[in-house]
């Protein structure tokens, strides 16, 4: 059906085919088993543990439609006995089994209509619908959805043409709330092909409102985007890229559209800090240039104020605790020159989610005092941290992977491993699929560094913290990176060399081996020879 209905599907789309019979039931059911293996720190063959975690974090419902087949009432009993429960399009009645589904463990509802409503229920899930009057439907589920060249009505930015997207703040009086302004053409004035320059300029008013909250809002223009079927968004700044499919030009999406959605979701996710948003959308080549000469000073001086932060200047570090929905005992200490693992998260978003929800996730942790300041530990985050692991963990050390490391949820974007015969790290992205010289593969070792454990050797972090400087800095810092793949070194690039001149090691880069130069620890030890690497001649790490 889905097929028929040419609904893409794959990771990116939410939507992922396991197979057609029912015996491939088994393979979300074991997903649903490894999650709580990787994340909820839970030891294989501990049943009860594992449906714990599958009845209390993977909420699932599985729905089988039309006729039930002896197999497939077999197969409903087994997720059932994983704690999730069964929807048929039938009239039965609701069945509980108390202590093995949280709510009822088989229902019926001959309404097929009501189905996705009663599976959501069933799992006590509620959605917020966000109903906004644009013409193609509206959903996070579109957010991966990409629109290939050959359904492109227009285009902008990319290769193609001028485009950013831009946040400034004005006075309060000075800004009319909803009011769009379009100058140039609309989309459907154009020409299949066309590729436009394009500015969307938001003006945002606020009595709470602060020019660090600027980038915060602007960065979410590309999943507000996104939402909306047919129109797909890549980048940020000046750096973006949009594509309208034919589709959504056939249902006459407009320029506007674009500020009727930008408007809504402000309003909606920025309402503590924002109370009037005003946005001007232009085609005209003139004025995208004077705009966007305008944005790019501000873009640089957002850098500097970035660059400008570190550990030393700020009284406070943040905690996020949003992965503790599935690895419960994980905290993740954001600190101005250390992100989230996950990369999603810098301390300048950590502060402005507690300004906008002060019972949220992100709580500030003051510092306190000093008591290691060489792997940097300090008081008040160790309080913190037990406070918030369930009192599972005492201490953490932010810069060194050796002693008291942070813990990793699973959402990180790279694998810090310990290779002891090198005397260093490797660093493996999550991208990368093929061997590392510990001889397993990113998902391996994921498989042993995430669950909220603190495994001293072993660490996950964001892509961006191997440019810190505070990048395992009790360790020997990035000097001690001996291996990496080969598209992690092409996305450092050149930000990595100018960190490697600064630490005097200038031809550092040169000297880490990747994939093409080693996959095994054999081949490893003989390349960091001959290029002299660093770490080899650093002190002893075991
Ligand atoms: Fe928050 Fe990201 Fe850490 Fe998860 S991984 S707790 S989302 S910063
Ligand atoms: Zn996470």
């Amino acid at each position: 059906q889905i097929k028929d209905e040419k609904i893409e599907t794959g990771w990116e789309n939410y939507i992922v085919p396991y197979g057609r019979d029912i015996v491939s039931a088994i393979f979300p059911i074991n997903w649903a088993v490894r999650a709580a293996l990787t994340f909820g720190n839970v030891k294989k063959g501990d049943k009860a543990s594992i449906l714990k975690y599958t009845r209390e974090r993977v909420l699932a419902t599985g729905v089988k439609l039309g006729e039930i087949t002896d197999i497939e009432v077999a197969a409903a009993w087994g997720a059932v006995n994983m704690g999730f429960p069964v929807l048929v399009n039938a009239a039965l009645p609701k069945l509980e089994i108390p202590g093995v589904c949280k709510h009822e463990a088989i229902a019926g509802e001959p309404d097929i209509s009501k189905i996705p409503e009663e599976a959501l229920q069933m799992r006590g899930i509620k959605i917020k619908v966000k109903k906004i009057p644009i013409p193609v439907p509206y959903s996070a589920a579109f957010e991966g959805e990409r629109v290939r060249k050959e359904d492109t009505f227009v285009q902008f930015g990319g290769k193609y043409s001028r485009s950013f997207e831009f946040v400034t703040t004005r006075d309060l009086e000075s800004l009319e709330d909803g009011k769009i302004e379009i100058a140039g053409k609309e989309i459907k004035e154009m020409k299949e092909g066309d590729t436009p320059p394009l500015a969307i300029w938001v003006d945002v008013a606020g009595r709470k409102m602060l020019p660090d909250y600027e980038p915060i809002i602007e960065r979410q223009i590309h999943s507000y985007i996104n939402y909306a079927h047919g129109i797909f968004h890549m980048g940020q700044r000046d750096m973006n890229w949009l594509r309208i499919s034919r589709e959504a030009a056939a249902k006459e999406f407009s320029l506007r559209h674009l500020g009727v959605i930008i408007h809504a979701r402000i309003h909606e996710d920025f309402s503590n800090i924002v109370d009037k948003v005003h946005i001007r959308i232009t085609s005209v080549s003139e004025e995208v240039e004077t705009l966007h000469s305008e944005a790019k000073k501000t873009y640089l001086e957002r850098d500097e104020r970035m660059a400008g932060l570190t550990d030393e200047a700020v009284k406070e570090f943040y905690t996020c605790l949003l992965c503790q929905s599935f690895a419960p005992n994980h905290v993740c200490i954001v600190k101005p020159e250390r992100l989230g693992l996950c990369g999603a998260y810098n301390w300048l978003d950590c502060k402005v989610a507690f300004e906008i929800n002060p019972t949220g996730a992100n709580q500030p942790v003051p510092k306190g005092n000093p008591i290691d300041m060489e792997n940097g530990e300090w008081e008040g985050v160790n309080k913190a941290v037990y406070e918030n692991s369930n009192k599972t963990l005492g201490r953490f050390q932010a810069y060194s992977i050796m002693t008291y490391p942070e813990t990793s949820c699973g959402c990180f974007e790279c694998i810090i491993a310990i290779v002891p015969e090198a005397n260093g790290f490797m660093i493996v992205n999550r991208e990368y699929q093929g061997m590392t010289p510990v001889g397993m593969t990113f998902t391996t070792l994921a498989g042993s560094v995430g669950g909220g454990q603190q495994t001293p050797g072993f660490m996950g972090v964001g892509r961006l913290y191997l440019l810190s400087k505070k990048f395992l800095k009790a360790d020997g810092g990035i000097k001690r990176i001996i291996w990496m793949p080969k598209e992690l070194k092409e996305f450092l690039g050149d930000r990595f060399r100018q960190r490697c001149a600064e630490e005097g090691v200038p031809d550092l880069f040169e000297k880490i081996a990747d994939e093409t130069s080693a996959t095994t620890s054999e081949e490893l030890l003989p390349f960091l020879e001959k290029t002299g690497h660093p770490a080899l001649s650093l002190p002893p790490l075991l």
